[in-house]
């Protein structure tokens, strides 16, 4: 007789309840749907607006990129590679409304700053399996990983203080308004040093030096598919620069926000070898879920959790308890490796027919990494490319890009661009043609 395994079975039904073909209820079983639930795809997350256009801008450069990105979004015909706009699982409709209609009472009301307690628990053993010696008391649920890098960032900076990044590196932490680095820089006068980017990360040679001649208070890291440049460093070169951070008392921020998105195992993040509580661990479900929900978390061990949690509640007092409760129930469902793989899978032929559409019409003098996940690429340009220019001339011709100058901490660093590969194959093969024409046009003139 044919024996069928009982976890296929659940399984499957997660598969149709997923498609909106059957509907859980609880302690009576499963049902057909009578009506098919349309699945959330990018363009119906996104529905474009009527009559938008990218308003003029005037803020940091952080708000401006920012904006014009999400407003680019918004618009049809706009082919927009400056952000990466994961596309939603697409059963998130249906469990938002089973997370709404378990509802308890409390999901209502204030919550505690650390976040609700279940979802603490669910992230404590995803992270418990990546090596991480830690538990629910250790996390706090922030709004987005934006979040826990400005709280992280206003503990450990004082007056003065001097602040390595590496460099490039993400522009939000680095030049964004009122509570991220930029504007404790320009409150409380902190420093940034930026550490060059190697192939295998940051340089530890001259971090070392650094680390010695400047006595820097944090150390500002995207170990798995860095932002802007994609690169996922080694285990041993993690291990290293945790050793360099402990020789010199220096606290380590670690931003992990892409390693949901990387093709190949990751090698455990630097807080899983942290036995001191040198480091704090930022991370989000804006990459892996969706980031309209604004939920990341991090973790802090040692005597800087309650001081951060303070923070927290004098912030926001918590993230939104609905946002999270769709992601408890997310992380319940069993959905989210299938979906990874599904997302994965998607990212890696959008990953490859860019590669194909640079090597095709960007001109033999440009350089690009090619990253083992995530969203985008990091296209090196030569010395004499007006990279603003192009991107201005770009957005007349409805292509938006994101200006490698935004990544550098002086600013300066070398004519770059950052390429969402997020886009369909269509918008890939048009954007970087037009992107192509216009560098050629400046290089060969
Ligand atoms: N860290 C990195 C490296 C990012 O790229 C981003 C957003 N692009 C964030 C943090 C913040 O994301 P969120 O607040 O949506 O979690």
């Amino acid at each position: 007789s044919l024996q069928v395994n009982k976890l296929t079975i659940i399984e499957a039904y997660n598969v149709l309840e997923a498609d909106g073909v059957v509907c859980a209820r609880q302690g009576s079983g499963y049902f057909v749907n009578s009506v098919s639930v349309p699945s959330a795809n990018l363009k119906s997350t996104f529905a474009p607006a009527q009559n938008v256009i990218i308003p003029k801008q005037g803020g940091s450069c952080f708000f401006d990129m920012y904006t014009a990105g999400v407003h680019a979004q918004s618009q049809p015909g706009i082919i927009n590679f400056s952000l990466g706009f994961p596309h939603p699982p697409k059963d998130i409709d249906l469990i938002a409304r089973r997370a709404l209609k378990q509802a308890p009472d409390s999901l209502f009301q204030y919550d505690l700053p650390q976040g609700q307690l279940t979802l603490r628990r669910q992230i404590a053993q995803m992270l418990i399996q990546q090596g991480m010696e830690i538990s629910a008391d250790n996390l706090i649920i922030t709004n987005g990983s934006e979040q826990g890098l400005s709280l992280a960032l206003q503990h450990h900076i004082q007056p003065g203080d001097w602040v390595i990044v590496e460099s490039p590196t993400y522009f939000g932490a680095i030049t964004f308004g009122r509570a991220s680095l930029n504007a404790i820089l320009e409150k409380l006068k902190a420093k940034i040093i930026g550490i060059p980017m190697t192939a295998e990360g940051m340089n530890l040679e001259l971090l070392e030096q650094y680390l010695k001649s400047h006595r820097p208070k944090l150390i500002y890291t995207i170990s798995t598919l860095h932002n802007p440049t994609g690169i996922t460093t080694t285990q041993a070169h993690r291990q290293e620069l945790l050793s360099l951070a402990e020789k010199y008392e220096c606290p380590i921020l670690e931003d992990n926000a892409y390693e949901g998105l990387c093709f190949e195992t990751v090698p455990p993040p630097i807080k899983a070898f942290d036995k001191q509580d040198l480091v704090t661990y930022v991370n989000t479900f804006s990459k892996t879920l969706m980031p309209g929900l604004r939920v990341g978390y991090m973790v802090v061990t040692g005597k800087h959790y309650q001081e951060i949690l303070e923070q927290k509640l004098l912030h926001d007092f918590h993230t939104s308890t609905i946002s999270q409760a769709i992601v408890s129930e997310y992380l319940a469902s069993g959905h989210l490796r299938r979906h990874l793989k599904q997302m994965r899978a998607e990212l890696l032929q959008s990953r490859n027919l860019m590669l194909q559409a640079l090597e095709c019409y960007f001109p033999e003098e440009a350089r690009w990494t090619v990253p083992n996940g995530g969203l985008f690429l990091w296209v090196q340009l030569p010395e004499n490319i007006p990279t603003k220019t192009i991107r201005i001339e770009a957005l007349s011709q409805n292509v938006l890009v994101a200006c490698g100058s935004a990544f550098f901490p002086d600013k300066k660093g070398y004519p770059a661009m950052r390429l969402s590969y997020c886009l369909t194959p269509e918008e890939i093969e048009k954007g970087i043609s037009i992107l192509g024409k216009l560098l050629k046009k400046y290089l060969y003139k």
